[in-house]
């Protein structure tokens, strides 16, 4: 019997997968020039999204969202980067960093107030950790806080932040004299908040990225997400993991947009009197890109069965999917542009714009060098024994 109620919750993710792969195509795709050259992502697109459950489609039904499984909701997430990075970076900061840090860490209140107002758009959220001077060293973080009676008092800078010139909840990492990094939950509409848009961005151009400064905002002790000093610890691994996660089928979508768009262009392009397809160098450019794109397919179905099982590895499963997949995207997207020639040049083709956002994977959510950090630290606790045995 439950063998039976399993086969129809695969059945019907799978479909709200095959459901939102169409729609991706036909209502994102045809946009994603215009929103790359605008700068901005449509409102009736969001509204569109929420109504389908597509904001949050990881969060349980009970807050409105649909309830897909790990795997199932990285099969989503391919589906929509795969028509259009900016909008799929929306779904990555609201459902997953912003989302899952509620989810895990937010109260029962917090978890009503917020999380039903997130999956209907009437709340989008923006996960605001980075600074002017601190990246990769996130603990050293500059923004302070200090308890004031019954609030938090924030001041201090964040950049970088996707959504922070849109969304109207921030989660903001602060710290205070103590050493202690907490995690809180502040609305835009809190007095002492001003956005300033980034521009001149290499990717992510519609993803509304900001700098974000706060002057004396007062936050109500109530927003408090977890316990104060677990900002850290807590909040931000819980939201990077996730983040990594949402990267790491971000790297797979752009690899195989990119494999899609140098197919067709080979199979239509001529020169010498044959077509691109049919050059030896070529076909081993698509064989290759073609491979690796599958490998970074299967360790990220891997890393989310892992999730779904909750097994032990599987945060590592999740770095290393991370890591390689944005490398492989990097790599298939740059041969995409060589497939092109020129044209791979132009924003007449999409091929120039999977380029510029396959670079961005290496750097968000973790660079390639600390996820190296990360990986080789498990590998020489792992794999390694004494020499001399
Ligand atoms: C498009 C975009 C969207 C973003 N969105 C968000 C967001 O929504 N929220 C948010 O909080 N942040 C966001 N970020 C910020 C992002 O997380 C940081 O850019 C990233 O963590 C790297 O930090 P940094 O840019 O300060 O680089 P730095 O930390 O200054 O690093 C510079 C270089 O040094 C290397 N490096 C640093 N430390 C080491 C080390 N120990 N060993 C070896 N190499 C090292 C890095 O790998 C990198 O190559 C975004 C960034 C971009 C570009």
């Amino acid at each position: 019997m439950s063998h039976v109620l399993d086969l129809t919750q695969e059945e019907r993710q799978a479909q709200i997968v095959e459901e939102a792969e169409r729609f991706a195509a036909e209502q994102i795709g045809p946009r994603a020039r215009v929103f790359d050259e605008a700068g901005v992502l449509a409102d009736d697109l969001i509204q569109d999204m929420a109504t389908r459950g597509y904001l949050t489609a990881n969060f349980p039904t009970e807050y409105g969202g649909l309830g897909l499984d790990p795997v199932h909701y990285g099969l989503f997430q391919q589906a929509i980067g795969k028509a259009d990075c900016s909008t799929r970076t929306l779904i990555t900061v609201h459902s997953a960093l912003c989302g899952e840090s509620l989810l895990r860490w937010g109260n029962k209140e917090q978890k009503e107030l917020w999380l039903p107002r997130m999956a209907k758009g009437e709340a989008l959220a923006a996960f605001a950790l980075s600074e002017p001077n601190v990246g990769t060293d996130a603990k050293s973080i500059e923004t302070r806080y200090r308890k004031v009676g019954d609030t938090y008092v924030l001041n201090g800078n964040k950049k970088w932040i996707s959504f922070g010139d849109k969304a109207d909840l921030f989660v903001v990492i602060a710290g205070n004299d103590q050493g202690q990094i907490s995690a809180f939950l502040v609305e835009r509409a809190f007095p002492g908040i001003t956005t300033k848009p980034l521009k001149g961005m290499l990717a992510g151009r519609a993803t509304h990225i900001a700098m974000i400064e706060f002057d004396n905002v007062e936050v109500p002790a109530a927003n408090l997400v977890g316990n104060e000093g677990g900002g850290f610890t807590y909040v931000v691994s819980t939201a990077l993991d996730h983040g990594r996660y949402s990267i790491a089928w971000a790297g797979v979508s752009i690899a195989q947009e990119a494999v899609n768009q140098m197919g067709s262009y080979a199979r239509e392009r001529k020169q010498f009197g044959k077509r691109l397809a049919e050059f030896q160098l070529i076909k081993g450019i698509i064989a290759d890109a073609t491979t690796e794109t599958h490998a970074a397919r299967a360790l990220c179905l891997k890393a989310g069965e892992m999730r779904k099982s909750k097994a032990q590895d599987a945060v590592m499963e999740t770095t290393m999917a991370k890591y390689y997949a944005s490398k492989v995207a990097m790599k298939v997207a740059t041969d995409c542009v060589q497939v092109h020639g020129g044209n791979g040049c132009i924003s007449d083709y999409p091929a120039e714009r999977l380029f510029r956002e396959a670079k961005m994977l290496e750097i968000i959510e973790g660079t390639s060098q600390i996820q190296q950090e990360i990986i080789s630290g498990y590998a020489l606790r792992k794999y390694t024994k004494a020499c001399n045995q």
